[in-house]
């Protein structure tokens, strides 16, 4: 059995670099907590497949084995073009 390659995300916040999957949460602040204080950040677009290049360690998958993959924190993406957001 093999593990399904990942969509990639769709968001990515500028300043704490959180990703998100909706894309109602695009274009909106960021909603992660840092310390208690709310991320000042803006979750910048990111759907487009150009945007993102599958994580050479898990394939996209997103997973070693059992373990989430340490490269890409089990994301399966990582951002081709964090410079361009
Ligand atoms: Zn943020
Ligand atoms: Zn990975």
């Amino acid at each position: 059995m093999t593990d399904a390659i990942k969509q990639h995300p769709l968001g990515v916040c500028k300043v704490c670099g959180a990703i998100t999957y909706r894309k109602e949460a695009v274009g909106k602040r960021c909603e992660r907590d840092r310390r208690g204080a709310r991320c000042s950040g803006t979750v910048a677009v990111a759907s487009r497949d150009a945007c993102w290049k599958r994580c050479t360690s898990c394939g996209g998958t997103g997973k070693q084995g059992d373990t989430p993959c340490t490269y890409c924190r089990g994301i399966g993406w990582s951002l081709a073009k964090p410079w361009s957001i």
